[in-house]
């Protein structure tokens, strides 16, 4: 097959694919599943409606012939989807892809950090909300201790992966972290992001007046810290980077809502059960499943998808500032679509 650059209707190219491997996860962390609404009795995917590592491969391969060149596997938490490492060993094998990074929220990476790094990933950016424990125990909903995260970030470093840390920020739960946090990895000389706490799915309660933006937290560590700014490292960058003076230690800031980067926006999303999303806050997905599994040929699924794109036009962050406030739309939650 021939490579094609497609582009969406706000002439944005195809560039990165975010594959949810499971909607499951062994925290509640608040804002994004609330174990009020994801309790016992929560229907999850059954396993026959997630996509086999055969067809995420599949789909892959034709997603890098339209552009694709960063994969990120994503979920739920990815490493409760069994074997996921060999899913990693078959996408490090697919030619064109220049990287492949996972999020996860770090419990796991002991088991299984050591097979994900001999499977071929280098870059993974694990999850920690605070270093406080009784603010991280209520912030995961599953009263695991700030401690245990803290150690397998030793741990993957040791292994030999570039570990970014994220932290979502949200005001009067965990900002009195901001300064503690960014010592802590200021130290260790781990690039920590902070991710404004963002509207996504339908659970999370959001409110804008919960939301630091970028602006504020920026003060917060100047009041501390000499930072500068960093340029952007390629077009689409979603973090915007800064340097502590004195040891090069990076600071990010992925700034969803105070500042919008939806003109750059280059990111596909596959749902753990095949669906194809153009946008994080999207509400319907293309059905590729059910293209593979109705036998569909790849040159089939491939005019699919770059159709999908092409009349993308999706921007829901820019109109979500311009309305100052949430936009009422039935939006898929984060831990189905990943983030
Ligand atoms: N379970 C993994 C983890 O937590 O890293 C991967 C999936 S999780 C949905 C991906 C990222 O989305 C995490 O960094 C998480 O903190 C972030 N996230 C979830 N809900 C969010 C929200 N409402 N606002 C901002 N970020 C959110
Ligand atoms: Fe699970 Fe990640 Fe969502 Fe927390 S943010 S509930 S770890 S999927
Ligand atoms: Fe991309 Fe949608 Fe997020 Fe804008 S709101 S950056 S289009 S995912």
């Amino acid at each position: 097959m021939k490579k094609d650059q497609v582009l969406d209707q706000r002439h944005r190219p195809l560039r990165d694919l975010r594959i949810s491997v499971t909607d499951r996860c062994n925290f509640r962390c608040t804002y994004c599943m609330p174990k009020e609404i994801f309790g016992d009795d929560y229907q999850f995917l059954p396993k026959d409606h997630l996509l086999t590592f055969e067809e995420i491969v599949e789909l892959t391969k034709i997603f890098v012939e339209l552009g694709v060149k960063k994969i990120k596997l994503t979920g739920g938490e990815p490493l409760l989807r069994k074997d996921v490492y060999k899913l990693i060993a078959m996408l490090s094998k697919i030619e064109g892809i220049h990287d492949i990074g996972l999020t996860t929220n770090g419990v796991y990476l002991k088991k299984y950090g050591s097979k994900l790094y001999e499977a071929g990933l280098r870059r993974l950016n694990i999850s920690l909300d605070a270093i406080d424990d009784d603010t991280f125990r209520r912030l995961n909903g599953r009263d695991v201790s700030a401690k245990t995260v803290l150690a397998n970030i030793d741990y993957a470093v040791s292994v030999g992966f570039s570990v970014k840390v994220n932290m979502v920020v949200q005001k009067g739960v965990n900002d009195h972290q901001i300064l503690p946090m960014t010592e802590y990895f200021k130290n260790k000389g781990i690039p920590l992001r902070f991710i404004e706490f963002m509207d996504v799915g339908n659970t999370n309660g959001w409110n804008m007046k919960d939301v630091l933006i970028k602006k504020d937290i920026v003060k917060m560590i100047s009041s501390v810290y000499s930072i500068e700014p960093i340029d952007e490292n390629y077009f689409g960058e979603v973090a915007k980077r800064y340097r502590h003076q004195d040891t090069g230690s990076e600071i990010g800031f992925i700034t969803s809502v105070s500042e919008p980067f939806c003109s750059s926006c280059t990111r596909a999303r596959i749902s753990s059960d095949g669906k194809l999303y153009t946008c994080l806050y999207a509400h319907e997905g293309f059905d590729l499943r059910d293209f593979i599994r109705s036998g569909k040929s790849p040159e089939e699924i491939k005019m699919a998808i770059e159709r999908v794109w092409q009349n993308r036009k999706d921007q829901y962050s820019v109109e979500r500032t311009e309305n100052k406030g949430m936009l009422n739309k039935n939006k898929i939650e984060m831990s189905y679509i990943g983030g």
